[in-house]
């Protein structure tokens, strides 16, 4: 992951803006031994997940590979996450309550149907990331989602769903408002 430089005064500025945005802010940014700005820490509680919790954790892992300005990273015992992943029978889902703040459910019914659970964990929390849906699509795009068939095992972000959510949470002072509705399900 790269670093992203700031002065001292700025990482200053970011951590009292994000102390204003509140408790469905996205986690102020951390910074590392200089007081650079590493990248929005955005927590996840996978513990919901049940047999998809590998998945769910490789996706994070794949946007971790993929941006710079978000870290996705398991909650700390006793703390709440800005992210809920569930597991239930339903199809899969996503409730963005604010950028980087929501439910994700990681639905066996797609998972029965034959698509990817690395795939559909890596889109819900693309969902949560600031992402709508862009469907139909191609298999390169994540947020096709189920539109790309069964045999698409993508789980990666293009280089358009890369920039978009580096534009999201690379703001100087504050998470930019992502494309995603907010407090709406979005179903696949
Ligand atoms: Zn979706």
């Amino acid at each position: 992951m790269h670093v992203r430089k700031l002065t001292g005064a700025l990482a200053a500025a970011l951590a009292v803006t994000a102390s204003l945005l509140g408790g469905q802010a996205v986690a102020a940014p951390t910074t590392d031994a200089d007081g650079a700005l590493a990248a929005r820490v955005v927590t996840y509680d996978a513990s919901g997940s049940a047999e998809f919790r590998s998945a769910v954790d490789r996706g994070a892992a794949i946007w971790n590979e993929s941006v710079d300005a978000v870290e996705l990273r398991p909650v700390a015992s006793g703390q709440s996450a800005n992210i809920r992943v569930l597991a239930d029978n339903g199809w899969p889902r996503a409730l963005t309550t604010s950028l980087g703040n929501g439910t994700v459910w990681i639905g066996r019914q797609a998972v029965n149907e034959g698509h990817n659970t690395i795939r559909i964990s890596s889109h819900e929390l693309g969902h949560i990331l600031g992402l709508p849906d862009r469907k139909p699509g191609p298999c390169t795009s994540l947020m096709s989602g189920s539109s790309a068939g069964t045999s698409c095992t993508n789980a990666y972000p293009n280089a358009a769903e890369k920039a978009e959510v580096e534009g999201y949470f690379g703001g100087r002072f504050a998470p930019k408002a992502g494309a995603v509705p907010l407090n709406t399900m979005i179903v696949d």
